[in-house]
């Protein structure tokens, strides 16, 4: 928290400081100029006081100067008008004065008729030509009106000399109206009346309506625009005295001073300006850190992973929130904690010590420990622990840092897998079956049951390979098949299917059930059926006993009779050949039937396995018609029977399926015991259709009620007196072998009719 508060402060300080920087080197920078200004403000205003000052000091030594003129020539106007003078001493009185007065260059003595009398120096100076002259010399009018002195207006002669005329009345006792005139060069008056202490700060003027007429000047110095000017009125004139100050030369001081200033200006936002890149620098800098640490606070948050770090000692010096959470302790409570932690079980507190010693040793095992540890409630929990070394950042080994993972869950949920494989297990054991799982690919077994084992006799299947060849492995629809296992004389019902095993591998599923015994049972019942049947035929054979003996009795009797035929061509002289050969044929025919008769007799009693073989149908409707001719006829039955001599070849046992159609047509004839003699009639129906071929047995008997139809398939079930009832059921029983069916219902003309069908082989069926 007061790291936090101090990071604010930081930040805010580098802002404020980022802020400040440049308005501060601004502020310096307005400071300085403001300062610069303001000195050469006070400056210009010590430099403008100065010059107002001498101005009017420099106005008041000019004034001084003509009021002084004025006066000298007043003087010598005085002197002459009192004492009377001739031009020598005009002459040598003016020679004075002009050596006083540099200004004055000529002075002159005017009668009242205005003729110059004497004048000093005898002649004028170049620049002033006769009409400017008597320009000059015109101001003496004024004065001679008023008797007063005055001045001429300016006069400028050649090259612009300015000039003027100073005239002062000659008061002479006869009421003369002399005039003594001063002619003064201005020009000349300011270069001498200037002194040097102004002319080398100032330059000097007289201006007329704006113009200079004239001047005092340094040329190699520059004018500034500091001026002033001053009223300078010499009546008729008004003149203006102007002063501008030149230009100050600084001095080295100065240029020191103002470099130096200047320096320490430019070090300044120099130096102002690599703090405020060093801020910004700084301030990236901590951004990027902050947000490093701002990632590794959530990574550490978001880890439910505890993390622990102790020093060499052994004293907790970090513990992240996973870990506080774990334990339920604060990082405040834990932090410099050693030895026997609060979260140490007392009763593991031996092995809690072992842990941490073999830690701090440096002797922790990398594969880590499981413990035990203790939330602050006191609840007990499952944890695993890895330990490493804790490195500073200069490489320096400073504790040890630990992970640990509370694994309770871990462990709930592996004993819950456990006691549930032990189930599965449990039930697996207990079934009758014997399962088995084996690898699709390389049929190594997977798993096997207790069944398995012991039927196979595999007590330890593991890295066994599956090497029971019961059924061929296929993919695709599950298999359903018996196997025997010839090698312990067992019979399985075998069912099997490829499946996905829990990793997603393909398996191979078997489930073999022993039907052994079921086995035997349908052996027994086969048997005995068997033996039923040869019974049946045998009181079959009894029954028609007698009837047997007349139909061989007739192929016995021709014998007799052809035999009595040859002896008597015989006994003649000459013996018919021909006709012995006819009798002997025939002879040998009868007998062949009567071969016929007692083979076909002997197979039909014989005890034997089904025998399947092509087999044509018209031989077997032959051999049943010879087996029933002489009831059919004893019992005067119509027999009729459909053409048989295109029909196609089956594959079946012969002999069993003559006894089907012996069975059926001799119940039928039996049936019709009590119809009428005209309608007892036989027909025997034999069609094939595309697989099928199908057999009917009609007969004009009483017909079955329909609630009994199924009832006379059952074993032992008869109406007859002397009947055993076995004989429909053997009849289903061989249809049925051949994949047939056999059903009775009534027949449209009366009586009834027992169908069967057969399937007939395909064309690529190769038997
Ligand atoms: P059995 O001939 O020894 O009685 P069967 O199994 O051959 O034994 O016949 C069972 C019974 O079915 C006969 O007793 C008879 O009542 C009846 N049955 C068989 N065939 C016919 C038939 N064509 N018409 C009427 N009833 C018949």
């Amino acid at each position: 928290m007061a790291k936090s508060l101090y990071r604010h402060e930081e930040q805010a300080l580098s802002r404020w400081l980022l802020t400040i920087t440049p308005f501060a080197a601004a502020l310096f920078a307005l400071a300085f100029a403001l300062f610069l200004i303001q000195t050469a403000h006070k400056e210009d205003q010590a430099i403008t006081s100065t010059l107002e000052q001498d101005l009017l000091w420099q106005k008041q030594a000019l004034k001084n100067r003509l009021d002084n003129l004025n006066t000298q020539l007043s003087g010598l106007a005085e002197v002459i008008a009192t004492e009377g003078f001739n031009s020598a001493e005009f002459t040598g009185r003016s020679l004075s004065l002009l050596q006083d007065s540099p200004e004055v260059m000529s002075l002159e003595y005017v009668d009242e008729t205005g003729q110059e009398r004497w004048r000093y120096p005898q002649y004028r100076p170049d620049f002033l030509p006769e009409q400017k002259h008597r320009n000059l010399v015109a101001a003496r009018s004024a004065v001679l009106a008023s008797n007063e002195s005055h001045f001429s207006t300016l006069v400028l002669g050649k090259q612009s000399v300015p000039l003027l005329a100073q005239v002062v009345p000659v008061r002479l006792p006869y009421n003369g109206r002399h005039t003594l005139l001063a002619m003064i060069n201005l020009n000349t008056l300011l270069q001498q009346q200037v002194p040097w202490w102004i002319a080398q700060r100032y330059q000097v003027t007289l201006n007329q309506n704006g113009q200079q007429i004239a001047s005092k000047f340094d040329r190699n110095l520059d004018a500034t625009q500091l001026s002033r000017g001053i009223g300078f009125d010499l009546p008729p004139n008004q003149f203006e005295l102007r002063a501008t100050v030149y230009q100050q030369k600084q001095s080295w001081q100065q240029h020191l001073l103002t470099l130096t200033v200047a320096a320490l200006s430019i070090l300044m936002l120099g130096s102002t300006w690599a703090l405020r890149r060093h801020i910004k620098e700084r301030q990236k800098v901590e951004g990027q850190l902050r947000q490093e640490t701002a990632m590794r606070e959530a990574m550490e948050n978001s880890l439910v992973t505890g993390i622990r770090a102790m020093d060499k000692d052994g004293h907790l010096i970090y513990i992240n929130r996973a870990f506080c959470e774990m334990v339920g302790y604060s990082a405040e409570t834990l932090i410099g904690k050693s030895q026997i932690m609060p979260y140490w079980p007392p009763e593991d507190l031996d092995r809690c010590m072992a842990v941490y010693r073999a830690i701090l040793s440096g002797r922790a095992e990398p594969s880590g420990y499981q413990m035990r540890f203790m939330r602050a409630n006191g609840e007990r929990f499952d944890v695993r622990l890895y330990a490493a070394k804790l490195i500073d950042g200069e490489g320096q080994h400073t504790g040890w840092i630990s992970s640990i993972y509370d694994i309770t869950e871990l462990q709930r949920e592996r004993d819950a897998l456990q006691a549930s494989h032990e189930r599965f297990v449990t039930v697996l054991n207990g079934l009758d079956a014997a399962v088995s799982v084996s690898d699709s690919a390389s049929c190594e077994m997977l798993l096997t049951n207790r069944q398995f084992d012991r039927a196979f006799n595999i007590p330890d299947w593991h890295g066994r390979y599956c090497a029971l060849p019961y059924v061929a492995r296929r993919k695709g629809a599950p298999i359903d098949t018996e196997w025997f296992d010839s090698y312990r004389g067992h019979w399985y019902q075998v069912k099997s299917r490829s499946s996905v095993w829990v990793d997603g591998s393909e398996v191979w599923l078997e489930i073999a059930t022993d039907i052994t015994a079921l086995k035997n049972a349908q052996e027994r019942e086969r048997q005995q059926n068997e033996q039923l049947q040869q019974t049946t035929r045998l009181i079959s054979m009894g029954e028609m006993a007698s009837s047997l003996a007349h139909e061989l009795n007739q192929p016995l009797a021709a014998i007799a009779s052809y035999a009595t035929g040859c002896r008597n061509v015989l006994s003649q002289a000459e013996p018919n050949i021909s006709q012995l050969d006819q009798a002997i044929e025939k002879m040998a025919a009868q007998a062949k039937r009567a071969g016929k008769i007692i083979s076909g007799i002997r197979e039909f009693v014989q005890r034997r396995a089904p025998h399947r073989k092509p087999c044509e149908i018209a031989d077997l409707v032959d051999t049943v018609r010879t087996l029933l001719a002489a009831e059919v006829a004893k019992q005067q039955v119509k027999l009729t029977i459909s053409d048989v001599s295109t029909l196609p070849v089956i594959y079946a046992d012969a002999v069993m399926l003559e006894q089907v159609m012996f069975n059926l047509m001799k119940n039928a004839i039996e049936a019709m015991h009590n119809t009428p003699q005209a309608e007892r009639a036989l027909d025997l129906l034999i069609t094939p259709s595309d697989d099928i071929l199908s057999v009917v047995i009609a007969d004009r008997g009483p017909g079955i009620p329909p609630e009994q139809m199924e009832q006379l398939f059952k074993p032992f079930y008869t109406t007859k007196n002397t009947g055993m009832g076995m004989g429909l059921n053997i009849c289903r029983s061989i249809i049925e072998h051949h994949q047939g069916r056999l059903w009775v219902e009534a027949n449209p003309g009366g009586g009834s009719r027992f169908i069967f069908t057969l399937p007939l082989p395909q064309e690529s069926y190769e038997p």
